[in-house]
């Protein structure tokens, strides 16, 4: 047993460093700001809302003054104006702090990126863009200067979240706005947030559903008709608590519209990587879990007993293997969040779907490398690393794009251009 003081390694350096990696100034900043937040906010609290499975909202509280709840709300606005690169890489440092709060801030920023940045590259005619443009800058208000959050539900238990139906909760248009009725299940942040983001069909009287008319409406929580049902007692992920949301004959104004009528389904023909800012969280998971065990076997961790067991063979081999993996998964991430954009070619797409695999897989894959070569202790739950390989399970399961489905769609599409068939 060594017991001798040792120059400790940083764990909380960059994930990504912003020499290497050519970032500017601004996102090192900001980087280096979310960094500072996940340490000194988010990671204290990170165990007791992962073992009594509640919502930190004292976490997006913090958010506001820091800014971080308008990271992507355009700077006119009084935003940070983050572009889709620079979000995806301040949600990977949060990841690293805690995986429920990451996952749900991604469910609250995504309502601002999808009608801010990417909307701004859809088309639509000019009256649309005017009115597009009013309505965003209600709900960016209540985030920015009352701190609202928002919850962004879309799945609801059969094919429609997969993408491959029309939204089975339906909007039916009455004078000034909607009438809402329909069942979400996993809305992280339930009983939580403010408003919920859901995707619903707009269907008049008679209309077939279509995927096309899809509408992306904020539904105020305290809404007549809104309620929260079901338990939630999961596997990992506890804090996001995703319970089911019921809505029943909801009425919303028009102006609750986060994109114009159409908007939302040209965004998932012509925006495909909308659907890969899930991965994020799982990135900084995956870092955790690596720093972890190269803190245990330096006998570096904090709170335990400085007994170094880095001069085993087997544990040089199983951090080389980590190691690895954590490059790859780095290098693939960064590459399609940085060529993110409208219109990506058909390359781009299929490298997307590698990297939503790669990255969701091999942050489970890593943390369950780091419990086998750290050894028993580390699985006690008074280390975080359980906690990391609990929440790191459940990415492969996030919809539309689950591993299944990045695989199904890898492999179809590489031996199928768009309308081959076999005889
Ligand atoms: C912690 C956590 C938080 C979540 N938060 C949210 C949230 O905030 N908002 C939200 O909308 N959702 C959220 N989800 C839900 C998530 O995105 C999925 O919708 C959910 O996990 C699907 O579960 P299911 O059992 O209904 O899947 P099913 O639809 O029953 O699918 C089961 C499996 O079958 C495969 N499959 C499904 N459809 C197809 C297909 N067309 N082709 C090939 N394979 C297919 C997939 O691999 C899938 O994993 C969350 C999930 C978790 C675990």
């Amino acid at each position: 047993m060594n017991v001798m003081n040792v120059d400790k390694i940083d764990t909380d350096a960059p994930l990504f460093a912003p020499d290497a990696f050519r970032l500017t100034d601004a996102q090192a900043e900001l980087l280096a700001k979310a960094r500072r937040f996940g340490k000194r906010v988010l990671a204290p609290r990170a165990a007791k809302h992962d073992r009594e499975a509640t919502f930190p909202i004292e976490n997006f509280r913090d958010m506001h003054p820091e800014g971080l709840l308008g990271i992507c709300i355009p700077k006119e606005y009084g935003g940070l104006g983050a572009d889709y690169q620079t979000y995806s890489l301040a949600a990977s440092e949060l990841g690293r702090y805690c995986g429920a709060t990451a996952l749900s801030w991604n469910m609250h920023v995504c309502s601002t990126l999808w009608s801010g940045p990417i909307s701004d590259e859809m088309d639509m005619p000019a009256d649309e863009r005017a009115t597009h443009l009013k309505r965003r800058e209600v709900h960016y208000r209540r985030i920015l200067d009352d701190g609202a959050v928002y919850a962004q539900p879309f799945s609801e238990g059969g094919a429609a979240a997969a993408g491959a139906v029309a939204f089975g909760t339906e909007a039916r248009p009455v004078d000034g706005g909607y009438i809402v009725n329909g069942k979400k299940i996993f809305a992280s942040l339930s009983g939580s947030a403010d408003y919920y983001g859901a995707l619903c069909t707009r269907r008049a009287e008679g209309e077939e559903a279509m995927r096309r008319n899809t509408l992306y409406l904020a539904i105020p929580a305290n809404a007549e008709g809104v309620s929260v049902t079901g338990e939630w007692d999961p596997l990992g992920m506890r804090g996001t608590v995703s319970r089911t949301l019921i809505f029943k004959d909801v009425f919303v104004p028009d102006d609750a519209a986060l994109m114009p009528p159409g908007v939302y389904y040209q965004a998932v023909l012509r925006w495909p990587h909308m659907f890969l800012t899930l991965t994020p969280t799982y990135m900084g998971l995956a870092q955790a879990a690596y720093d972890f065990t190269v803190s245990y076997l330096r006998g570096e961790l904090p709170g335990m007993p400085p007994v170094k067991r880095r001069m085993f063979p087997t544990k040089q081999l199983a951090v080389a293997e980590m190691k690895l993996m954590l490059e790859q998964t780095k290098a693939i991430w960064f590459q399609v969040i940085s060529e993110a954009r409208p219109n990506p070619s058909k390359d781009s797409v299929m490298r997307a779907y590698a990297a939503q695999y790669t990255v969701m897989e091999n942050a489970n894959a890593i943390a369950v490398k780091a419990i086998r070569t750290c050894g028993g202790q580390a699985m006690l739950k008074s280390l975080p690393l359980e906690r990391i390989y609990r929440d790191s399970r459940c990415g492969s399961l996030m919809l539309p794009w689950t591993a299944e489905i990045c695989m199904d769609r890898l492999g179809k599409e590489t031996l199928y251009e768009p309308g081959e068939k076999d005889e």
